[in-house]
């Protein structure tokens, strides 16, 4: 895995985590989101609009016929829907905001949160990754509520991926919020371009892995693997 998109939040350490890789279709080469220097000069309705005129082009090439009811309102729909919900974290802004506690239960071995449920898209057709996360961390003497994980996933869920860059986005960002090297990441997922497509495998599910700190330990991460089943 090329790791070339280093961002100032994250200094990067190869040694500090691992990702499997999952064939030469869906090669992530960063771990940022390729995203062009102009991303977020257009507001979120301009985007919105923009969209729609070109997805009803789109549709209109396709042969469609936009005076039927049906399919009318479905330009608007799709444009809103990518900017407004399953593309809304690429938009900074919507980053969740994620505030620390102490530790005051001296709560001191692996927190574990499995099977969050997650929806994203994969960049290379704009279909559906279905999939679960899960995600562990020993704490340094901070905390974060549980549903903030959560929302960590979501938030990077919420945009074109591949899932090796989902996994370590989703490392990176709980590594950064609560200030412990110590992380563990495991997310499997179906990917509807593999299923419904090209050799349609109805079966298979993709598992990558981001493992930091103590999780490069073969006992600690033994541990949470137990616990994930
Ligand atoms: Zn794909």
């Amino acid at each position: 895995m090329k790791l070339n998109g280093t961002s100032s939040n994250f200094p990067l350490n190869l040694e500090d985590f691992t990702a499997t890789e999952i064939g030469d279709e869906h090669v992530a080469t960063s771990v940022d989101t390729p995203l062009r220097p102009d991303a977020f000069e257009l507001s979120d309705e301009e985007k919105i609009k923009r969209i729609e005129a070109h997805f009803r082009e789109i549709m209109l090439i396709m042969g469609l016929d936009l005076t039927d009811d049906s399919l009318k309102g479905t330009p608007k729909r799709v444009a809103k829907m990518y900017i407004q919900e399953i593309f809304s974290g690429l938009n900074p802004e919507n980053k969740p905001k994620i505030a620390l506690f102490d530790n005051k239960y001296q709560y001191s071995q692996m927190l574990v949160e499995k099977d969050i449920t997650f929806y994203s898209n994969c960049e290379h057709h704009f279909v559906p990754i279905i999939g679960k996360a899960h995600v562990a961390y020993i704490s340094s003497g901070k905390v974060i509520g549980l549903s903030k994980i959560n929302r960590i996933v979501q938030y990077y869920a919420k945009r074109p991926q591949v899932q090796e860059r989902l996994t370590n986005q989703i490392g990176l960002a709980l590594k950064q919020a609560l200030g412990t090297k110590d992380v563990a990441v495991v997310i499997d997922a179906a990917h509807l371009c593999v299923s419904s497509r090209g050799i349609q495998d109805t079966n298979s599910t993709t598992i990558t892995a981001f493992y930091s700190g103590k999780f490069a330990e073969e006992a600690t991460r033994q541990e949470f693997l137990k616990y994930i089943g």
